[in-house]
């Protein structure tokens, strides 16, 4: 009838000027799972996704730039804008805050990129809130053993830096049935195969498809 058919071409017009929604990833790993790597080689190997760059109180660590890996900022301004309400979602990690600009990711998102937030648990949680539709892939050490392994051979660090680190580690882990894809980082190129399909099948679901194949779905609602 005449409503449905104006209907669909507001739908079409819409869709002509509105780009479709991006789709919200949330990675998190306990450290030492080599979450930070995979996530790096998932940015250069699919397209049209981005990585939110989070805030953080802590130091740049040699090699990190401002604006890239982080956006440093010192505890003054971080509270500032915790007060102003900028986060999305802020959390403490090994005593400094970290957080993530609730207007970079719906900037992204609105223009139709797909956004990877790479955070713990905590700030897992807080995003889950306002992005129930968000989808949740935790990376996992193939064993405690490899993983207090890969922590030990980071350098130099003394035991009681590694045992706490070891035990920030374990609390991380504890909260992998939050999320709903696991990925374990046995071997390298697996575990990113295994993301890359993930973010892959994410990308065909209907309502991620519909509003981006429009020109060929709304003319069969007519
Ligand atoms: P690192 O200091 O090693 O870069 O990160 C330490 C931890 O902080 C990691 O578990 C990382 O996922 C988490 N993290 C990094 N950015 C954010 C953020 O914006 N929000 C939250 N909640 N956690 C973050």
């Amino acid at each position: 009838n005449q409503a449905q058919i104006s209907q669909a071409h507001r739908n079409q017009t819409l869709a002509a000027t509105v780009p479709a929604r991006g789709i919200l990833f949330i990675v998190s790993a306990p450290s030492g799972a080599g979450k930070t790597s995979l996530v790096k080689a998932l940015l250069e190997q699919v397209a049209g996704l981005v990585l939110s760059v989070s805030c953080t109180t802590r130091t740049a660590r040699v090699g990190e730039q401002d604006g890239v890996h982080y956006h440093f900022l010192d505890r003054a301004q971080f509270e500032r804008e915790i007060a102003a309400g900028a986060f999305l979602e802020h959390a403490e990690v090994f005593g400094n805050h970290y957080g993530t600009r609730a207007a970079d990711v719906n900037r992204s998102l609105a223009s139709g990129q797909d956004v990877i937030l790479e955070i713990d648990w905590q700030g897992a949680r807080q995003v889950r809130t306002q992005f129930p539709e968000a989808i949740g892939l935790f990376v996992l050490p193939p064993s405690i053993a490899e993983l207090e392994r890969r922590l030990r051979g980071r350098g130099t660090d003394d035991a009681a830096i590694i045992a706490r680190r070891m035990a920030q580690a374990r609390d991380e882990l504890t909260h992998y049935a939050e999320y709903s894809y696991l990925v374990v980082n046995d071997r390298f190129e697996r575990a990113l195969a295994a993301l890359t399909a993930i973010i892959t099948a994410e990308r065909q679901r209907l309502a991620y498809q519909r509003p981006r194949l429009a020109a060929l779905l709304d003319p069969l609602e007519a």
